[in-house]
């Protein structure tokens, strides 16, 4: 395969959101596209993700971004083309009575960025739960919209169709070094060759500290550690189909086909360790398999009958406030950023990379002002007002 060694935009990085800016990129016109992945796509933290879409989240702007993103899941073979394998199962966020006020005004906050949500009663959850325990919970409310996709395939689908319309992918080619001079981007070297480009997008994730470093500036992320459980239920038990959030444990509860239920616990990572992204484990820790055993039946039963199937443990690429960083760096001219997830990538991606194909094309973006993202909040200590949803019910 012949290297190219000019483009006009350089994306560094084939998760998620490398390739879904590389797809909007060619799709508003710039195709000369060239994306640089170190493994394959999807090999970091976007292939191992539970990729659920989240409905709620504590800034106004980021609702609008999820709304957008779930039209997008709905209709993937439309509005993208291939499949994002989304399966639109809803999803039941319920609280005790302490945190009516809490999901109550989330819910305001979801329904005026246009996403869909219906108060269920208590007679309506057992009935979608069933085998739950519902004692306790005192609000529940189903976001209809919500499911979750195929993190694999949504990143191939971008991927396939960026190549389409004529971007380079190059997989097992790692970004060394970054060419800056007079304030500007010039080049990107890389294990294949270098690559001369005016525009450098940083899409690395948990990596992305160290792009930053080669253009001289900081970038506050720490790659903090998310895990879940899988376990299989006796196939004579009744399981449920909406991802049910139970407020009293904090856990994540998805039935899949096979009688699987996967478990993820939100605030987890509130307290987990910060890893090295190179060889941060792969599987879950004891510790999370045995709070998992010990919780999740509180809330369903029937896993006191199931089997321990495995567990995963990857990385989120966690900001200061939880909310993404989306810029053009003050400091660098063409390079820009779109990271720190924070464990909500998959909720955002599609959007994202629309977002940020508008922002570095034209200079400004349309579904929200994206200039609320930029990392200058964080040097004047002025973080997005998310942590009073994030500290209370975690993250994913
Ligand atoms: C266990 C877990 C569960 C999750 N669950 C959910 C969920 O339910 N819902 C949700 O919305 N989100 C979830 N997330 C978060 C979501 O998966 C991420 O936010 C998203 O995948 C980030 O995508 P990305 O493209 O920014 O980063 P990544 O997937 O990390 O992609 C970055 C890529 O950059 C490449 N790279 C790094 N350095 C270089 C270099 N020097 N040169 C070339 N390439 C380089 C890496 O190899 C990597 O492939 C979860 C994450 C984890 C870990």
């Amino acid at each position: 395969m012949v290297f190219k060694s000019t483009a006009e935009v350089v994306i560094i990085g084939g998760g998620v959101m490398g390739t879904s800016t590389a797809y909007y990129l060619a799709k508003c016109g710039v195709k000369d596209v060239v994306l640089l992945e170190k493994r394959y796509l999807a090999s970091g933290p976007t292939g191992k993700s539970a990729a659920h879409i989240r409905p709620y989240h504590g800034v106004e702007e980021t609702i609008k971004i999820i709304q957008r993103t779930i039209q997008v899941y709905l209709n993937f073979s439309e509005m993208v083309g291939g499949d994002a394998e989304f399966r639109n199962t809803g999803r039941i966020w319920a609280e005790p009575e302490s945190k009516r006020k809490l999901l109550e005004d989330a819910v305001a906050l979801s329904r005026r960025g246009g996403i869909k949500a219906e108060y269920l009663s208590t007679k309506d959850l057992e009935e979608m739960m069933p085998g739950v325990a519902t004692e306790g919970l005192a609000v529940a409310v189903l976001f209809p919209e919500a499911g979750y996709s195929n993190p694999g395939l949504v990143t191939a689908s971008f991927a396939a169709r960026a190549r389409e319309m004529g971007v380079e992918i190059y997989e097992e080619t790692e970004v060394t070094g970054i060419d800056v001079s007079g304030g500007r981007v010039r080049s990107v070297t890389s294990s294949r060759g270098a690559v001369s480009a005016p525009i450098v997008l940083n899409a690395a994730g948990i990596w992305s500290p160290q792009i930053g470093q080669m253009v001289g500036i900081d970038i506050p992320i720490k790659p903090t550690r998310g895990q879940g459980v899988v376990f299989r239920l006796p196939w004579e038990l009744p399981s449920f189909t909406p991802i049910f959030h139970d407020g009293r444990s904090q856990y994540i509860f998805r039935c899949e086909p096979g009688n699987l239920v996967n478990l993820i616990n939100t605030l987890e990572k509130v307290d987990a360790e910060i890893l090295d992204p190179d060889t941060m484990p792969e599987d879950a820790s004891e510790e999370t398999l045995a709070n998992a055993l010990e919780r999740g039946p509180e809330t369903f039963p029937a896993l006191k009958m199931a089997s321990y199937r495995g567990g995963y443990s990857c990385a989120y690429d966690v900001t200061p406030d939880d909310s993404p960083i989306m810029e053009e760096s003050e400091d660098v001219s063409g390079f820009f950023n779109m990271v720190g997830w924070s464990g909500l990538g998959m909720t955002q991606a599609p959007a994202a990379g629309e977002l940020m194909a508008e922002l570095i094309t034209t200079g400004k973006t349309t579904l929200v002002d994206v200039s609320i993202y930029s990392s200058r909040r964080f040097k004047e200590n002025r973080p997005l007002a998310s942590a009073w949803l994030f500290g209370e019910i975690g993250f994913n």
